[in-house]
């Protein structure tokens, strides 16, 4: 660029001038003075070069500008004044002109540190025979045009290197849709090369189905009725596959506001479709699973904002989801303390904060949405990424007050039958006492009716198990007309019922009862069967006659409606004393058990657990058999009641005990380890000495004490208090598992049931039989699994006899089977060739 010219003759006034100050015009000029002031006072530098490059004459700007005197510009050489360096670069437009053609120079000068770009014009002077004379000079002050020009093409350069090179494609489109400038990244989306690109419109690479709504964006942008648009649509690749794309698309218009192009920014999202498509996927599949447990289920983000509800939460929260989501889960999930109403703190906030599961103390209530407090169970989780980190919280509860009322119910279905509603077995024992005890205060007599319908057995064979439930049904009908109130009619068993008169005036009166039941009974009909012609078979005893107590009783009855069966002649008996051969059957019996063990009468049978998935055999249920010369002498729910009542099952208890122990054992060093599981007896379980003889046999025997199993009832369990919590955990430190025998029977608490350290239910035969014939049954099961599992509890299902029953109960969630499906209880020999059978 032009250096300062070293002319040394500044004057100082000069350099304080502004450069673009017009010359002081004290008035206007006068038209003599006009030329002088033009020349001196335009906005330009000007000059008269003669034929030797000499300055002729410099206008006063000179100095306005550079700060140099033009008077002594005068006559000096153009080289000296401005420098060899710049005139060296106005050399070429100098020639141009003193050849007699305009010159052009465009380039800097500046002085000390005033910098200044300029236009410089150098037009020849012809003398009168045609020849340059001479050249004029005018050099324009440009610096602030130069100053923009430069930004602009900077930006432009900038623009087009990130237009050009952009991760992103994009495309400049003109007004009527054809691509003006694309970029690699956009030619490499779509297949094409730039030139064929150039070459197309939008029109052809979209997709016919969105071209629409993108010529309405950009109809609505060229009207101006929105500065930009997005839109998300597909367009073609070349190979034809469809791109799904997401586009930004702007307007740029020129100083007059005329459209000139469209800037198009262009996202390739497939990848991101996709995704978001497995994501919708699984969580669509997720909701299903939600929608589908019984469990209310609260899913958040990190700050504990709502993103999910399930429906059950939904109704018990109060809110639906679509208000519910993106607010924080303490609006919506209120806690209270049950007893003293106190708010009690959200369990995820710390959940989440220290990345840990939380189960919610007891006695905690939910507070709806419109007031109303709900008991709740609940447990609060972190939700973690594949990578572990911490994305959000769930919070599962559920109402406690239904595991009541469903306790409620499982309690009402073991006190009443579900086929007909009575009062079963359970119920009635209770009415006969309280029969008992108010007749024994009015000093009255009170009598128990044993019926037994003959052969029905030949009904369900005849006609089916269903017709035979509805002729139990009709029949339990028929009988309640006979009688003032429900509660005293219940139902014993398959085809037995009892019927309890809490007021005997005489025998007859009873009798005739006992006749009108047997004529209505048997009266029984289904309009869709022949005439089912049953009869029946009446027991009856009397207190305080016959006994007095309940068990007695009714026990009696059944001697006496036995005794009835015996005889052909009678449909009803009255209980005599010598009927009491039962009383001296159990007496015999417990003097031959007494005997039993000296002499090796006892076995053990081994009946196989299986994995309800795989069917393999995981495990036996060691049984007692009583067989003298192969041959079962009673069966176990014949004699064992009896050793309990008379003390004789702990030693016969601890001698199974021993046995199971030496036999597991004996497999565990084959290589076949095989858990068993043991039944105890009340009486053994309670005895002091329980824990020695356990500890003892597994010493004995050196059994791996986590291959046994001791099968317990609710009742011992429940009943207990403190101390047999404590009996239960010192088993547990032993190492041996314990399980829940005849579950559902009982009491059943579920939710108490966290607090014992048990591994495993067993649900009780009554359910399994159940199962597939009563909906009800079938709904309490699944209840039971399901809850079982949330309290972590193994579930086992006993007495699972056809497949039917062992595929419900495979979906329910069972994890175990055991039922003469798989093979009745066998001889440790034959258990072991089972064992052998599959690998
Ligand atoms: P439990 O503990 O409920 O044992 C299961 C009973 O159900 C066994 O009867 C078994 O043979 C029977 N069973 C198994 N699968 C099926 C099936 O699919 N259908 C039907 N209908 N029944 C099936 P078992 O062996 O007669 O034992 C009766 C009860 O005697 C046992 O009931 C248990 O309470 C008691 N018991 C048996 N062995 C012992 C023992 O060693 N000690 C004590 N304390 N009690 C025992
Ligand atoms: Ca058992
Ligand atoms: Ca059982």
């Amino acid at each position: 660029m032009m250096e300062p010219a070293p002319t040394g003759g500044a004057e100082t006034d000069a350099m304080t001038m502004g450069m673009h100050e017009p010359a002081e015009a004290t008035s206007p000029p006068s038209e003599t003075h006009c030329p002088e002031r033009l020349l001196h006072g335009a906005p330009a530098l000007l000059t008269y070069l003669d034929r030797d490059q000499r300055i002729r004459c410099a206008n006063d700007t000179h100095r306005r500008w550079l700060g140099l005197d033009p008077a002594r510009m005068i006559g000096q050489r153009l080289i000296d004044v401005i420098g060899q360096a710049n005139h060296q670069l106005a050399s070429a437009a100098l020639e141009r002109a003193y050849a007699g053609r305009l010159g052009v120079y465009e380039g800097e000068v500046h002085r000390g540190r005033e910098r200044r770009y300029v236009h410089g014009n150098f037009q020849p002077d012809f003398d009168a025979d045609g020849k340059v004379c001479g050249v004029f000079t005018a050099l324009v002050d440009i610096t602030e045009r130069r100053t923009l020009e430069l930004q602009l093409h900077e930006s432009e350069q900038r623009f087009f290197g990130a237009f050009q090179y952009a991760a992103i494609g994009m495309a400049l489109i003109s007004p009527d849709g054809r691509f003006l400038r694309v970029n690699a990244a956009l030619c490499r989306m779509l297949g094409y090369t730039e030139d064929e690109l150039l070459a197309l419109g939008v029109a052809d690479v979209s997709h016919p189905d969105d071209f629409a709504d993108d010529s309405e964006l950009q109809r609505q942008l060229l009207a101006g009725e929105r500065p930009s648009y997005q839109l998300e649509k597909r367009n073609f690749h070349k190979g034809g596959r469809v791109v799904e794309i997401e586009l930004s698309v702007s307007l740029v218009r020129d100083e007059q506001g005329v459209p000139r192009y469209f800037v198009s920014q262009v996202q390739d999202i497939s990848q991101r479709k996709a995704f978001e498509e497995d994501l919708h996927r699984e969580r669509e599949l997720a909701e299903v699973t939600l929608r589908s447990i019984g469990d209310a289920v609260i899913t958040t983000d990190p700050e504990l904002r709502i993103t999910s509800l399930n429906p059950i939460a939904e109704a018990m929260t109060g809110w639906p989801s679509r208000e519910a989501l993106g607010r924080s889960v303490d609006d919506i999930f209120e806690l209270f303390d049950a007893t003293d109403g106190q708010p009690v703190a959200n369990p995820l906030h710390v959940a989440i904060k220290h990345n840990i599961i939380i189960d919610l103390a007891s006695r905690t209530s939910l507070r709806h949405r419109h007031g109303f407090d709900t008991p709740v169970e609940d447990s609060a989780a972190p939700i973690h990424d594949h990578a572990g980190n911490v994305i959000g919280g769930v919070l599962v509860f559920h109402d406690v007050s239904e595991t009541r009322t469903l306790t409620l119910k499982m309690i009402h279905l073991t006190q009443h039958d579900a086929l007909t509603g009575l009062p079963n077995r359970s119920q009635l024992h209770g009415q006969v006492g309280q029969a008992l005890a108010a007749a024994a205060r009015r000093q009255q007599r009170c009598a128990v009716l044993y019926l037994d319908i003959e052969h029905f057995k030949q009904v369900n064979e005849l006609y089916g198990h269903d017709a035979g439930d509805r002729v139990l049904r009709a029949f339990a009908q028929q009988l309640r007309r006979c009688l003032p109130s429900e509660e005293l009619l219940s139902r014993y068993g398959g085809d037995e019922f009892v019927v309890v008169v809490p007021h005997v005036e005489t025998v007859g009166a009873v009798a005739s009862l006992c006749q009108r039941l047997i004529a209505h009974g048997e009266e029984t009909s289904l309009g869709d069967l022949p005439e089912l012609g049953l009869r029946l078979k009446v027991g009856i005893s009397v207190y305080p006659d016959d006994a007095s107590d309940a068990e007695t009783l009714l026990l009696h009855a059944e001697t006496a409606m036995c005794a009835a069966k015996a005889q052909q002649s009678h449909s009803y008996r009255f209980f005599t004393a010598t009927m009491n051969e039962r009383a001296q059957a159990r007496r015999q019996i417990e003097q031959a058990l007494r005997q039993a063990l000296p002499r090796n009468e006892l076995q053990l049978h081994y009946q196989p657990k299986v994995d309800a998935g795989s069917g393999l055999v995981v495990g036996a249920e060691v049984l007692l058999r009583w067989h003298v010369d192969g041959v079962a002498l009673h069966e176990p729910d014949a004699f064992i009641p009896i050793a309990e009542d008379s003390g004789l099952i702990l030693p016969i208890g601890t001698w199974v005990l021993r046995q199971a122990c030496n036999q597991a054992r004996q497999w565990q060093q084959q290589g076949r380890a095989v858990p068993i599981s043991v039944n105890v007896s009340p009486l053994q379980f309670q005895h002091a000495d329980f824990y020695n003889w356990l500890d003892h046999a597994l010493a004995e025997s050196g059994l791996d004490p986590g291959l046994l199993e001791l099968e317990l009832t609710e009742r011992m369990v429940m009943s207990g208090g403190s101390t047999t919590i404590e009996r239960l955990r010192r088993i547990k430190q032993r190492g041996v598992r314990l399980s829940l025998d005849d579950f559902g029977t009982g009491y059943c608490s579920l939710s108490y049931l966290r607090h014992f350290p048990i591994d495993a239910l067993k649900i009780d035969r009554v359910f399994v039989d159940d199962v597939i014939h009563h909906p009800d049954t079938a709904t309490i099961t699944r209840a039971i699994i399901a809850m079982a599992r949330s309290l972590d509890k193994q579930v086992i299902a006993e007495g699972v006899e056809t497949e039917e029953q062992a595929s419900f109960l495979r979906e329910a969630g069972c994890a175990q089977l055991q039922g003469f499906l798989y093979g009745k209880a066998m001889p440790a020999a034959a258990f072991e060739q089972r064992l052998r059978a599959v690998p």
